[in-house]
């Protein structure tokens, strides 16, 4: 656990690095506070020589768009896009930037994170046009809870009738 919880992102901070660049080079308006977050984030999680796991995240190669994606919405701190495989009309994975691999990963500097996570969601909800019918939105923790991909991300699901837990 200690591990996976010092597994951080060597991609991430190369993320981080080169905005920060940008900034400096005068190509990108000021980091606002919430870059400034996602900074802070990524460097206290930064690799102290185990970033192996997050440098073959294939979800923080999609946020340094060395993979492709059908991606939905991006800001400085969240990437959203259509999952490959979908288990609904509408399923889409609402995913930070940094790499936290999973929930048990969070601790109260994220509640900001989560909180616009899952209202990024809602708004995606009505954008898609499923807010008043319903949806669902998931955050699977660990092997026990259905995760495989480990880089934290919220499922919107939604467009059909979704089965009762359980
Ligand atoms: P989870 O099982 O909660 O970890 O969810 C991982 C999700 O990521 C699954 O629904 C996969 O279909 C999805 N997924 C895996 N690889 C990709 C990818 N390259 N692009 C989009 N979605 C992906
Ligand atoms: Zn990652």
């Amino acid at each position: 656990m200690a591990a996976k919880r010092g597994a951080s992102s060597s991609v991430a901070v190369r993320g981080v690095a080169k905005q920060l660049k940008r900034f400096a080079e005068g190509e990108a308006p000021l980091p606002s506070e919430r870059f400034s977050a996602t900074v802070r984030m990524t460097l206290q999680r930064a690799p102290h020589g185990s970033d192996e796991l997050a440098d073959d995240c294939i979800f923080c190669k999609i946020v340094n768009k060395e993979l492709p994606a059908d991606l939905v919405f991006e800001d400085d701190e969240l990437i959203a896009f259509n999952d490959i495989s979908p288990q609904a009309p509408v399923h889409v994975l609402v995913v930070p930037k940094a790499h936290i691999p999973t929930v048990n990963d969070l601790d109260e500097d994220h509640a900001g994170l989560v909180g616009r996570m899952v209202l990024r969601a809602q708004a995606l909800a009505e954008a898609r046009g499923i807010d008043e019918d319903g949806y669902r939105l998931i955050l699977n923790c660990n092997a026990g809870g259905g995760q495989t991909v480990f880089h934290i991300h919220l499922h919107l699901l939604g467009g059909r009738q979704l089965r009762m837990l359980g």
